[in-house]
């Protein structure tokens, strides 16, 4: 048996500690494709905060109250940095995982694709899951916001984080998109896997951007294997993190009908076969898609591997 995973951070990183439990009881494989439009260079480092969510999180590194970044973590870089004014400041960069992005950014630099730089950082912490960036290209996920001078277009990081998405926003723009190709390994694992689960991550700014890749997106739709999407929204509302504003720019609705409309039938162009709602959400209707119900809060890893066995189940 081996399950493919579609996955942003942190929404995603839990997820995939739930399919990993389950995994270990049934001997599958499990093969996780992340999220890499978040991915942007500060202070001349190549950081890749869904990579590093998911990696930290299954290697028993990250920081449990935070959901980002290390446990354990120091900031005196982030201090000496602000005390040169170098810009920008508002990005939290840890000591400790600045030498993750010391370690990618030199082997990047080295030549080396991000499927194997991936590769290298997991030796060190086992996740436990194969990891694969969605590309290895440049695929940025850019927002037009509009201001008294007219409309400019900001990276996602400065949005999301120095203004909380909280600015008049008109779309999001996958930089890249149209000429990046899957990572290496990304059209193996999804010729050879025998379900699809698409984690319940940010619809607009994490699984999106990895459904951008359209030799990605193809080999999917195309494919034999069940997709079975979860949903991130529990009774009109995202548990946690922004998926509302991001929402709320493309028009849809925060419910699990909203975005499991969003990710849309595969047999009407989209990409789920079947759509998993908590429990609370049970009767929702998705057009061409088959719906399930089944608690949907990660609270632990056992609930979690409860969740995913739902969504085979329903596969
Ligand atoms: P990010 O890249 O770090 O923002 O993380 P993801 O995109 O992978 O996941 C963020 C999404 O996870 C949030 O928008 C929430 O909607 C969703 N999420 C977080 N916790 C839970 C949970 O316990 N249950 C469900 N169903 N969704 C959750
Ligand atoms: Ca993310």
């Amino acid at each position: 048996m081996h399950i493919v995973v579609l996955a942003g951070g942190i929404g995603g990183a839990r997820f995939l500690a739930g399919v990993r439990a389950h995994a270990r009881t049934t001997g599958a494989d499990v093969t996780a494709i992340v999220n890499v439009a978040d991915d942007v260079v500060l202070h001349g480092l190549r950081i890749s905060p869904d990579l590093d969510s998911v990696m930290y999180t299954l290697g028993g590194g990250a920081d449990p109250e935070r959901g980002w970044g290390r446990a354990g973590e120091t900031w005196a870089i982030k201090g000496e940095l602000a005390a040169y004014g170098a810009e920008p400041t508002w990005f939290g960069l840890g000591d400790k995982d600045v030498a993750t992005h010391l370690v990618r950014t030199t082997m990047l630099n080295a030549g080396y694709p991000l499927s194997a730089v991936t590769e290298a950082l997991c030796a060190r912490w086992q996740p436990g899951v194969r990891l694969l960036p969605a590309t290895d290209d440049r695929l940025e996920t850019h927002v037009v916001v509009a201001d008294d001078t007219g409309q400019r277009a900001i990276h996602f990081q400065e949005w999301w984080i120095r203004h909380r998405g909280d600015i008049p926003t008109r779309r999001f723009v996958f930089v890249g998109a149209d000429v990046a190709k899957p990572a290496a390994g990304v059209l193996d694992a999804l010729s050879t896997a025998d379900v699809v689960l698409v984690a319940p991550s940010n619809p607009v700014v994490s699984i999106a951007p990895i459904l951008a890749v359209s030799a990605l997106r193809e080999a999917l739709t195309a494919g034999t294997a069940p997709v079975v999407g979860v949903s991130p929204v529990i009774g009109g509302a995202p548990v946690r993190g922004m998926a509302d504003r991001c929402l709320a720019v493309l028009g849809v609705e925060c419910t699990a009908a909203g975005v499991g409309g969003l990710l849309g039938a595969r047999s009407a162009g989209g990409v789920l076969d079947g759509w998993l709602v908590d429990s609370t959400d049970a009767g929702t209707e998705v057009p061409g898609v088959t719906v399930g119900a089944a608690p949907l809060w990660m609270t632990d890893e056992a609930a979690t591997a409860a969740m995913v066995r739902a969504a085979l189940e329903l596969a």
